[in-house]
């Protein structure tokens, strides 16, 4: 039997009246005749062409949407619209059965929310197919950023024992027996008796780590499983994303801000152009989508215009200062058209903001950069005014808040007059304090969620469709 070919590297093949072999799942069968085959290796199906007249009826009944089937046959130029090659079967090999009756993706539309459902099948879809193969580009693409200009991919721990910024809310892991919990004196718990022999949590960021690897390497960045048991059950936030922070020594915010927007453009650019199919596939899927809305809430570009219109422009740089006065004047403010209307400086922005000032007013990526010191952690490194801190968060379309970042406060002193201002205990991070003690320098770094910048290159609406499996409050199925 000859090879077996993927159908993507199939339907690009220019040889015909070659005999080979193809393995997939049956999308759909017609007529007893035309089968569309897909792996998984392209959106595209391969159409096969069985000879009904001269095949077993038992054969051709289990030839069933969903079954896992091997084909042997011809590649031959298709007559048929919509492929130019296909395949004329000699034999059908049934590997897998897939009972029509009870295989739950039938071939037509389901809902999201449906597929979420059947998450475990749902990688079977156009949609998801599109989805998983652009994840995986973009994932790539953000080691070869990294990898071409010499950073150093550090694996900071997923176990630790601190809650680096108390930003978000911890998970907790223990192997204590939660039936029979060791007490100290007080009625407390005894953590001493846990297994690491201290309260101990899952990351909700590995910065702090990775300032410590920066502090020698120069340049390095995390890629990996974050945290985080906000019960904020919104389109953009899961309970466990995946985050890539990347640190830099001797970087000021202004590097720390042309690096972040280098590192977007790239990897967008990178899915542009090895993704392509898959974009306008989704881009396709998109429109339809957005037919059902009405016509002011539909976006003026398609996903692959949007895309491309990110890597055309700059982002825009401004202040949260300069910020607070766009929306302060902004007509929904004056109109009380947002939920939590602008009245001064220094509350923290929502996302109804972040998305005015990105959609409507400035209609482009936008930097807010030197955050009031007390809407941001304290790690930040804090400015002359006593005021701001040299924070810097990058704004996009569709998503609001998809970067999060800093210059970092390299002043021993001014780092713990902040910590002792917020709180934090200083004796616990005696480890971070000491690479203020011994060859601090000025560094910056960022936070990047994984999953919002494939939300924002696929077009999708909900961050629990572009990450396999999704965790958030009341699901961990699968
Ligand atoms: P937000 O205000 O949207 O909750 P944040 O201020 O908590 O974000 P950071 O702590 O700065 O976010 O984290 C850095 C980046 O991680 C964010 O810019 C965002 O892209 C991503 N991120 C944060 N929380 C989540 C989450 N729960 N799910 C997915 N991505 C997240
Ligand atoms: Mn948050």
């Amino acid at each position: 039997m000859s090879q077996r070919i993927k159908i993507k590297a199939l339907l690009q093949s220019t040889q015909t009246d070659v005999e080979v072999t193809v393995k997939g799942w049956v999308r759909t069968f017609r007529n007893n005749q035309f089968i569309a085959l897909n792996d998984g290796s392209t959106n595209n199906n391969l159409q096969i062409v069985v000879d009904f007249q001269n095949t077993d009826e038992a054969l051709l009944k289990r030839i069933t949407t969903g079954a896992a089937i091997s084909v042997t046959g011809m590649l031959v130029a298709s007559l048929g619209k919509g492929q130019t090659v296909e395949v004329k079967a000699t034999t059908v090999e049934i590997l897998g059965d897939s009972d029509p009756e009870k295989y739950p993706l039938q071939p037509k539309k389901h809902s999201l929310e449906f597929l979420r459902e059947i998450a475990h099948l749902r990688f079977r879809t156009q949609t998801f197919g599109a989805i998983f193969r652009v994840r995986n580009s973009l994932a790539f693409a953000v080691h070869q950023f990294f990898q071409n200009q010499g950073f150093v991919y550090l694996h900071t721990p997923v176990i630790t024992a601190s809650d680096a910024e108390g930003a978000g809310e911890a998970f907790k892991v223990t192997n204590l027996d939660l039936n029979n919990l060791p007490r100290t004196e007080n009625g407390e718990i005894d953590y001493k008796q846990d297994f690491f022999g201290k309260a101990t949590n899952l990351t909700v960021s590995g910065q702090l780590e990775g300032e410590l690897g920066a502090m020698a390497l120069s340049d390095i960045y995390t890629f990996g499983p974050t945290f985080r048991a906000e019960n904020s059950n919104t389109t953009r936030h899961l309970a466990e994303f995946w985050m890539i922070e990347p640190e830099m020594a001797f970087y000021d915010l202004v590097d720390n801000m042309d690096l972040a927007e280098g590192l977007l453009k790239y990897v967008i650019n990178y899915a542009l152009e090895h993704n392509r199919e898959d974009l306008e596939f989704l881009a396709q899927r998109l429109q339809e989508e957005e037919k059902s809305k009405p016509q002011n809430e539909r976006s003026e570009m398609t996903l692959i215009e949007k895309l491309e219109f990110c890597l055309n422009n700059d982002f825009e740089r401004l202040t949260y200062t300069e910020a607070i006065e766009v929306l302060k004047n902004s007509t929904p403010n004056k109109k009380k058209k947002f939920q939590y209307p602008i009245e001064g400086w220094g509350a923290d922005l929502q996302s109804e903001h972040e998305r005015y000032l990105v959609e409507k007013h400035f209609k482009k990526p936008v930097i807010l950069t030197d955050y009031p010191k007390e809407i941001k952690a304290f790690y930040m490194r804090q400015n002359d005014d006593n005021k701001t801190v040299r924070a810097m968060d990058i704004l996009f379309p569709g998503i609001g808040e998809i970067v999060g970042g800093s210059q970092r406060e390299e002043r021993l002193d001014r780092l713990e007059q902040r910590m002792d201002e917020m709180g934090i205990p200083k004796e616990e991070l005696w480890w971070y304090l000491d690479t203020r003690r011994f060859g601090a320098c000025p560094h910056s770094g960022f936070g990047l969620g994984f999953e919002r910048l494939v939300l924002f290159v696929t077009g999708m609406g909900n961050i629990r469709d572009v990450i396999p499996f999704p965790r958030f409050p009341k699901n961990a199925e699968f």
